[in-house]
């Protein structure tokens, strides 16, 4: 079975589109592994959609499990492998087709770096507004196979509103191209959406039309502090209400986040003191520089007036704002300072939040085997991140965490994921926020688009 496919594969693609063997050695499952070869059949490496049609033909026709690799950034296990799978990756469909600033799209194919994506746009006075730290590694098809979120989902929305078409493949090989420039299509169902988020178990994403806006003007921020949470939730409706819809970003991050954040060994310094519990980043996006600038000034000094924060930095320049988001956008400052880690993307009512965040970071540090816990956060989409260190990687301490985070977000009607996804790490906690008809229909999905059930075997559900 194992030379079969590989001869099919090589035969089909030719022997420069196909790795194996110790070619593999320098391969791994995640960015953050490299040091773990990777164990698998073969990885493929396409160039067209034909290409991967015909790779999953052949792997259909041999029940061979396949799974799609983008820029392996994903933090759920959702491109683990056993050693039995072939590979698909997206590394060289990095095609930028058009960029058609009339219609405000841009048609790529799927192994674009997002970074790659944003750059296109800027240079033709556009915006592709989805930004998240992993942009100079993640591609595009990674992004809408996770319906990745990020800094900007507040005003712009997760990735699913921001894809107005896709070319997918199929577990047979067939492909569905739907890549139509229109923004409203009610032509029945929006199947595009099927694969949004499907983290690779229903089809191959190929290509995509972007949706784009104007590039914004103007770009300002600031970091403001807090004692209490209520205060949070009360500056986030002042703010919002006050910038009249240029608000773009408001992310939360808990006192000893900032510390470390902002503390050697990391290169930042921190904008605002270590004496407050909160602090929030928050960004406009708006038509004048000045004037915006000067009018959140003012929103800033109304809040502190009126005791709503306790202290402002307002970043003045360009310098400033690389410095503030430089800030918030290098999650890997907290990663290496833990053992073991474990992360978590946690969705729940804003107001909820602040004693949420107490109640689980109590009870995990409690644990004797937790060495760190990192709190932080897309706040205004109700999304909180955890990473926790530990001194051990058991299943039993893992399962422990995850019971201590997770189990109390059935009952305010929470989610596991807010925009990470579930793969293989929060499979067995998708009950907590599916029911078990959705369960049930989500399966049902499942068999009929991938009835032998080779697309990332057992990930999302079994
Ligand atoms: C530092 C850091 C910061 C991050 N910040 C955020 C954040 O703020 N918000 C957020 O949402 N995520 C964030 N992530 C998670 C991650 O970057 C996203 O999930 C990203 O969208 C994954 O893209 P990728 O190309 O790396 O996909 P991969 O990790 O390669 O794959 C992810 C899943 O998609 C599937 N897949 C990949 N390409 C395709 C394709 N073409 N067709 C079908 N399936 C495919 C894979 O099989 C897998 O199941 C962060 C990660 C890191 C490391």
């Amino acid at each position: 079975m194992h030379n079969s496919i590989l001869s099919s594969l090589t035969t089909l693609l030719g022997k420069d589109k196909i790795l194996s063997g110790d070619e593999l050695k320098q391969r791994y499952h995640h960015i953050w592994h490299m040091d773990k070869p990777l164990k698998a059949k073969a990885i493929a490496l396409p160039r067209t959609t034909d290409e991967v049609a015909s790779i999953l033909k052949a792997c259909h026709t041999q029940n061979q499990s396949v799974i799609v690799y983008g820029g392996l950034t994903n933090l759920v296990g959702s491109t683990e492998t056993t050693g039995n799978e072939v590979i698909i990756s997206m590394e060289k469909m990095t095609s930028i087709e058009e960029v058609d600033d009339q219609s405000r799209t841009m048609t790529v194919q799927a192994g674009v770096l997002l970074e790659n994506i944003q750059n296109a746009a800027k240079a033709k006075d556009l915006l592709f507004p989805l930004n998240f730290g992993a942009k100079g590694t993640a591609q595009i098809g990674g992004a809408i196979s996770t319906n990745a979120g990020g800094l900007q989902v507040f005003r712009f929305g997760m990735t699913r509103n921001l894809v107005l078409g896709l070319e997918v493949v199929l577990a047979d090989g067939t492909i569905i191209s739907s890549l139509k420039k229109i923004i409203k299509d009610n032509s029945g169902y929006d199947l595009k959406q099927l694969f949004i988020g499907s983290e690779g178990t229903l089809g191959v994403i190929t290509k995509a039309v972007l949706k784009l806006v104007e590039a914004p003007k103007s770009r300002n921020s600031a970091f403001v502090a807090f004692n209490e949470y209520d205060k949070v939730v009360a500056f986030l409706k002042f703010i919002d209400s006050g910038l009249a819809g240029t608000l773009s970003g408001f992310e939360v991050i808990w006192n000893n986040t900032f510390q470390t954040m902002t503390s050697p060994p990391a290169a930042m310094k921190p904008p605002l003191p270590y004496d407050y519990n909160y602090y929030v980043l928050l960004e406009s996006l708006g038509s004048d520089q000045k004037r915006d600038q000067q009018k959140l000034q003012e929103l800033l000094e109304i809040a502190l007036e009126n005791n709503l924060i306790l202290d402002a930095a307002l970043a003045h320049t360009k310098s400033d704002l690389d410095w503030f988001w430089q800030i918030r956008e290098d999650v890997h400052v907290l990663v290496a300072q833990c053992n073991n880690d474990q992360h978590f993307d946690i969705s729940l009512p804003i107001p909820l939040i602040g004693n949420m965040v107490e109640q689980i970071s109590e009870e995990v540090k409690d644990l004797p085997e937790v060495e760190k816990i990192f709190a932080f956060g897309h706040i205004a989409d109700g999304n909180i991140h955890f990473i926790v260190g530990k001194s051990e990687e058991s299943p039993a301490l893992i399962k422990q965490i995850n019971d201590i985070i997770y189990l109390p977000l059935q009952s305010i009607g929470g989610s596991v994921s807010a925009e990470h996804g579930i793969g293989l790490h929060k499979k067995k906690y998708l009950p907590i926020c599916r029911t078990p008809a959705e369960l049930q229909l989500m399966k049902n999905l499942k068999q009929m688009m991938d009835p032998k059930g080779i697309l990332n075997p057992g990930k999302i559900i079994s």
